[in-house]
């Protein structure tokens, strides 16, 4: 009994995450924040948080920070099969696989590889 309420909750909120990524993609993405590391989106009522790609970056590196940020933004990732969640306050998270080189822990790793310092707040 307790796993079936469990379950269905979870389908509900998945199809509540799709119903409302549809909403979000519907609309433009437009800039409201910009930080040092990392940028803030807004597509519609629902807000994207980004990393910041400086120009100076290494290509390798520079190239995947842009894969996790147009993942982030579009929802769909060229090297992975990404979970978007959205919170309750409609902050979109995503979710790479662990051995994407868009996730997080990946581009940490290449920024230590390559002596650049990665943020991975974003
Ligand atoms: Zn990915």
């Amino acid at each position: 009994m307790r796993g079936k309420k469990a379950k269905a909750q979870r389908r509900a909120r998945r199809e509540r995450n799709e119903r409302w990524l549809a909403e979000a993609r519907q609309e433009e993405p437009r800039l409201v924040s910009a930080l040092p590391d990392m940028e803030l989106w807004q597509r519609g009522r629902y807000t994207f948080c980004v990393p910041t790609c400086h120009d100076d970056l290494p290509d390798e590196l520079k190239q995947a920070v842009m894969a996790h940020r147009t993942a982030s933004l579009e929802g769909a990732c060229p090297s992975c099969d990404l979970t978007n969640l959205v919170s309750g306050k409609g902050l979109v998270v995503t979710r790479h696989e662990e051995q994407c080189p868009a996730h997080p822990d990946r581009l940490v790793e290449l920024g230590e590889r390559l002596g650049v310092e990665v943020n991975r707040r974003a």
